[in-house]
């Protein structure tokens, strides 16, 4: 069977606003293993969201405008997500039994007028032949395997009558109980207090494990992606600008921008009177974009004549990274 369970090909995302055009995803490609976890990292608005729900097909008010999203079921079995009619029920068939997805906020995820139950037993009931008795007992069991306390309980109440951390643990068990071979997670605790966001990190690595299941981790805290993620993609306005396993990630980053996201990350081993260091200006206006590499207008190595002119290519390095950057290329070492 083919390593690769979700491949992107040159994706491609807009939203056609009365302002202008904003192209939130500008030609990303990657793909997920199986059972391993990919971490996607950037700034708010670079384009992370709209980009893992063009994954499940959600994207609208976003308009997919080009590239493939294929998901490789077996080796023989690619599903063209992209050419689904997001409305059909050939998509349906997909998400949540196949790939499902947590979001940020559990409270504006569930339901408000139905109990924790009811919703968990619903998704079962869609995607699997159950009776209600056999749903509602499946519904326990993920509950309890994602460590919710008096599950039977939970079972009645509905999302408001839960707290922060067990609304997630409750969502989780919703998104992993029809077994999916993809969890899309999205930003999935950051509502969340630190202890809480360190439990639900652990049951999601616990449960990536026992289930043998692929992540897309979703996220602006590289603190958080370290603990979890196998390989990191960076994005910024809409591209990838750095790919690369997460331990090289860390110890040799190699786009200025990834260097500026670690740079900020306060250390232990830091002067504690020192100051951190920060990006320079802010993400330009999405309906403006800066010729050349967007990043140039912030990037402390910006060349001019170079970065301002030409889109940097995506350059693979001897460890493994792919990196877009002017800095890796020959054009640079010419100019030197
Ligand atoms: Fe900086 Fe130029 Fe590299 Fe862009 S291409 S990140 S501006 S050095």
């Amino acid at each position: 069977m083919s390593d690769i369970l979700l491949e992107i090909n040159n994706l491609k995302v807009g939203f056609s606003l009365r302002e202008g055009k904003v192209q939130a995803v500008d030609g990303i490609s990657f793909q997920i293993p199986r059972g391993q976890v990919l971490g996607l990292v950037g700034e708010s608005g670079c384009g992370k969201t709209v980009a893992s729900k063009s994954i499940m097909r959600i994207e609208h008010p976003a308009v997919l405008e080009g590239g493939e999203i294929l998901f490789h079921r077996t080796e023989d079995d690619a599903v063209k997500l992209h050419e689904l009619d997001p409305m059909g029920d050939e998509i349906r068939t997909v998400r949540w039994k196949e790939i499902s997805m947590i979001f940020q906020e559990p409270m504006t995820s569930f339901g408000p007028m139905h109990t924790i139950g009811n919703q968990i037993e619903e998704a079962l009931m869609l995607h699997l032949p159950l009776s209600q008795d056999m749903a509602r007992e499946k519904a326990i069991e993920a509950l309890k395997s994602v460590g919710m306390p008096r599950p039977t309980v939970v079972m009645n109440q509905y999302p408001h009558q839960l707290s922060g951390g067990m609304r997630q643990r409750a969502m989780i068990a919703m998104a992993l109980c029809c077994h999916p071979s993809l969890l899309i997670a999205d930003e999935p605790t950051t509502a969340l207090d630190v202890t809480t966001e360190a439990q639900i990190l652990e049951l999601l690595k616990e449960r990536q494990q026992a289930l043998g299941m692929s992540i897309l981790y979703i996220t602006h805290n590289l603190a958080v992606i370290a603990q979890i993620a196998d390989e990191i993609i960076v994005m910024y306005l809409g591209k990838i600008v750095e790919h690369s396993d997460v331990e090289t990630l860390f110890e040799n980053p190699k786009h200025p921008y990834t260097r500026a996201l670690l740079g900020s990350i306060p250390r232990v081993d830091q002067d504690p009177e020192g100051r951190l260091v920060a990006i320079e200006g802010a993400v330009p206006d999405p309906y403006s974009r800066p010729p050349g590499c967007p990043f140039h207008p912030r990037c402390p190595e910006y060349m001019k004549g170079i970065c301002d002119v030409k889109e940097p290519p995506t350059i693979s390095l001897s460890d493994g990274t792919t990196v877009n950057c002017f800095l890796y290329s020959e054009v640079q070492q010419v100019k030197r």
